[in-house]
């Protein structure tokens, strides 16, 4: 008899895995649980859409019951899976217990705001990892029926990318960031100061060097006190200070997890017998990237094992494209120190040449017209998973 599938996580890992899946084995019982809506929806996306005005309807392709219904799987949405038994083989969720046969751990990656949030301040200060979160912070911004004063904390991805589209959209944007220049742990810095001066060029007003001190309300404003004793005026404040995999559930039942996420191999299984992880919650032989491009490989290896054939996953050298429009930006950070930086052209558009120290390429970094040079550095440089 087939072995059904229980899947946790509805991001684009669950569904990658639930589409690759049925590509393979049309019939097969699958249940995909997850704590949030269910809607399949594009993560990258999200820190697109107030530049254009898109209602969070807009950037689900398809609502939960339909997505359901196309791929033949049971949804269980608003549905949080609260501990993992190994040995009995079942999950927990509340007094239910719900056996399994074979189980993926998709249950991504959690932003860890690097200071407590007080009750007092909800509605007002923001993460948006999710769709959900979109929905809270679309319909903050729309109930102040005016432009917002928005204090962005971070300077990473999320954070740039968030600052851009909101000053784009017409709202007053701050950025908020201990690093001396965006984007430190993709690009070296003179690279970084390019991406800062076009988005302060774009409106951002940058506060970098500076870590945020105490959140409080003033009146109706929310003060933003830095650690060098300025205080910002704020309508709403999004922090975007980074991600951690969500590792408790393997963690609690005794998988091996770390920091990176939790340990699978490379055709994405644990240590225990029909038990896998995927995407920003896994950490593949050493690695978690954290992209999309290496979680859709590893659907689909996975689907191909899950279906019986055992396959590894590999992962090519893809640079990250940083959706700054106001300055573009494509990085493939390097997997190791390297011995320098070669920094090539001039202006606005400037390549970064990680090499190691016999010249070889170990990784790139790219802004303005270099970006061009994107598809002719991956191809020579190493790659992430061979
Ligand atoms: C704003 C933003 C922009 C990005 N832009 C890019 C980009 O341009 N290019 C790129 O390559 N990558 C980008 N990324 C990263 C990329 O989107 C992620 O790598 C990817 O979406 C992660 O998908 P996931 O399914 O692993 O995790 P998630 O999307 O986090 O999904 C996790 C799922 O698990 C569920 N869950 C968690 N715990 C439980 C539980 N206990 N019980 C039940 N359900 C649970 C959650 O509800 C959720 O459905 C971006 C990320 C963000 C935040």
């Amino acid at each position: 008899m087939t072995r059904s599938l229980t899947l946790i996580g509805s991001g684009m890992a669950g569904f990658g895995l639930a589409r690759a899946l049925r590509r393979l084995q049309p019939e097969r019982p699958i249940t995909l649980i997850t704590a949030d809506s269910g809607d399949d929806y594009s993560k990258p996306l999200l820190s697109t859409g107030f530049a254009k005005g898109l209602a969070p309807e807009a950037l689900a392709a398809d609502s939960a019951l339909d997505a359901a219904e196309r791929l033949n799987l049971v949804m269980r949405p608003r549905t949080r899976v609260d501990a993992l038994d190994p040995v009995a083989r079942e999950l927990h969720i509340g007094a239910e217990r719900l056996p399994f046969d074979d189980l993926v751990l998709a249950t991504g990656a959690a932003p860890q705001p690097p200071f407590a949030i007080d009750a007092t301040l909800a509605g007002r200060v923001f993460t948006i990892n999710d769709l959900d979160d979109y929905r809270a912070f679309h319909a903050a911004l729309t109930a102040l029926g005016r432009s917002a004063r928005v204090a962005v904390i971070g300077a990473g991805l999320v954070g740039c990318e968030y600052a851009n589209d909101l000053v784009a959209g017409g709202h007053a944007v701050a950025m908020i960031a201990p690093e001396r220049a965006p984007l430190a742990r993709l690009l070296p810095e003179p690279l970084g100061r390019v991406l800062g001066a076009a988005l302060a060029g774009a409106g951002v007003e940058l506060h970098l060097g500076r870590g945020v001190g105490e959140l409080g309300l003033d009146g109706g404003d929310l003060s933003v006190a830095l650690d060098d004793g300025h205080v910002l005026d704020a309508d709403l404040v999004l922090v975007a200070t980074g991600l951690v995999p969500r590792t408790e559930l393997a963690a609690a039942a005794g998988l091996a997890v770390s920091e990176a996420g939790i340990q699978v191999d490379r055709c994405l299984r644990t240590a225990v017998e029909g038990i896998h992880a995927l995407g920003d919650v896994a950490c593949v032989d050493g690695v978690n990237a954290m992209y999309v491009q290496p979680l859709q490989a590893g659907a689909r290896a996975l689907a191909a094992t899950l279906a019986g054939t055992p396959t590894a996953v590999r992962y090519g050298p893809w640079p990250v494209l940083v959706k700054t429009p106001c300055c573009p930006v494509v990085a493939l950070p390097p997997r190791v120190t390297p011995a320098r930086w070669r920094i090539e052209g001039e202006g606005d558009d400037l390549a970064a040449l990680a090499e190691d120290d016999r010249g070889r390429l170990l990784g790139f970094a790219l802004t303005g017209r270099c970006v061009r040079r994107k598809v002719e550095l991956a191809r020579a440089a190493p790659p992430l998973l061979i």
